[in-house]
């Protein structure tokens, strides 16, 4: 069999610890063999990390910018006991962070849904797909402790130093406490084209929810922002491609979501999408079975799992020990790149192979041979637990039934 050719190199981004390992079997194993692989490769494993004062996590966005689609592996956000272990000359921010505020992206999270594992939310069918804003609100915030007997105001001082003023509260009988916050409607805009981009892309529907009755200036604006983007540039598409813009108050959108099948976007103010991203991921399983994709508004991708280094199974490995750590995330992030890089290049066969290999991964787990995390979970009457390695073989076994 000829070798699937590719046209533009997709961005790799490598990365740290167990995820490292993977990440080289997953392209050993199920890869390299089938595709004539073109990559523009990047080592965002700390030790780099550290010895390029991490230029090089700067570099690997540039080059997403660029190529459009990069694929990333997870990566290590250094604290305390990083800097002892890797002899690191500073705590070197988190790369997503770094990353997305140079793509100024949205984080997408999507489930993989399998037989035998059933969400706590039985009805929950088809997969719901998070989107958090990632700017400002709480995240961003300044807060003070208030002395009873003050009075807490807001204050605006404008560019020709007019202030104007609106009281918080008179904090005439007890001692208190005061939260300041801000977003950006240049945030808030870039925020809601993502959506709405990646709901065409996915043709999914979109929701989105505040609680614009209560906050009448800030959440108001959120809605009004989004409304204003899907009337005069997404409507008509939106038509075109048979799915809806659908806003709500967050209470019953929480509502709706429970009752529903899934099957769409849902996207949320920052506390929100933490909050309940949380949620969603608990209740379809498993961290590991969790996909995450950062597009910016101008439609470039980056694709990684939700899950992150895998530390533990990772100083078992060190020791020589056997891991069943799960790797359907990690490689359902080379799927969606290289599918997505197939697309803009017009190369279907690299779709195909990437439609072929999601469903061998998705075979194998229903046919039984699964790694150890989803083994506790699932419900299958003959299930296998695999190690780390034979999982892909297996999978790999599954691919060529399919090619
Ligand atoms: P983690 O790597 O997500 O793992 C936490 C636990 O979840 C694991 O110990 C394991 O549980 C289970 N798990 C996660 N992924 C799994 C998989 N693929 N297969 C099987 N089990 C899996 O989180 P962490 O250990 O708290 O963080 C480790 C490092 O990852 C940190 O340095 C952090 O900075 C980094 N991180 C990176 C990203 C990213 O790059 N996107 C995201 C989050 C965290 P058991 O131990 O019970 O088996
Ligand atoms: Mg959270």
């Amino acid at each position: 069999m000829d070798k699937i050719k590719m046209i533009t190199p997709l961005v790799e981004m490598d990365g740290d610890e167990m995820t490292r390992i993977i990440w080289k079997m997953i392209k050993d194993i199920l890869l390299l063999p089938y595709i004539d692989l073109k990559t523009e490769y990047y080592d965002l494993g700390l030790e780099y990390r550290n010895e390029t004062n991490d230029q090089v996590t700067v570099d690997s966005a540039e080059a997403t910018k660029k190529y459009g689609v990069a694929v990333k592996c997870a990566t290590i956000t250094p604290n305390a006991a990083r800097m002892t272990e890797y002899n690191l000359k500073e705590m070197w921010k988190s790369p997503n962070g770094t990353i997305r505020a140079i793509l100024d992206g949205t984080v997408f999270r999507a489930p993989i849904l399998v037989k035998g594992i059933t969400p706590y939310i039985p009805t929950w069918t088809k997969p719901i797909c998070i989107a958090r804003h990632a700017y400002g609100d709480v995240y961003k915030n300044s807060e003070m402790i208030v002395k009873k007997g003050s009075k807490a105001e807001l204050c605006v001082t404008d560019e020709n130093g007019n202030e104007s003023r609106e009281l918080i509260f008179d904090f005439k009988n007890s001692d208190g406490i005061i939260q300041g916050m801000h977003n950006l409607e240049s945030s808030i805009s870039s925020f809601a084209r993502a959506c709405m981009n990646y709901a065409l892309d996915q043709k999914l529907d979109l929701w989105f929810a505040t609680k614009d009755t209560i906050s009448k200036k800030y959440d108001h604006t959120f809605k009004d922002i989004f409304a204003e983007i899907y009337e005069n540039e997404y409507k008509e598409k939106f038509e075109a491609a048979g799915i809806e813009y659908f806003y709500t108050l967050i209470d019953d959108a929480v509502a709706r979501v429970i009752r529903s099948n899934g099957g769409y976007i849902w996207a949320c103010k920052n506390y929100d999408g933490d909050v309940m991203s949380d949620m969603i991921a608990t209740a379809y399983g498993s961290l590991a079975m969790m996909t995450s994709v950062l597009v910016s508004p101008q439609g470039i991708y980056e694709y990684e799992a939700a899950h992150g280094t895998v530390q533990r199974h990772y100083y078992k490995h060190l020791k020589g020990e056997e891991t069943s750590t799960n790797s359907v995330a990690t490689l359902f992030a080379w799927t969606g790149a290289l599918r997505k890089r197939g697309e803009l290049d017009n190369t279907p066969a690299l779709c195909d192979f990437a439609d072929k290999l999601e469903k061998a991964t998705i075979n194998t787990i229903e046919s039984g041979i699964m790694t150890g995390d989803l083994y506790l979970l699932s419900t299958l009457e003959n299930k296998t637990k695999v190690n780390t390695e034979d999982f892909l073989k297996a999978v790999n076994v599954k691919l060529q039934e399919l090619l």
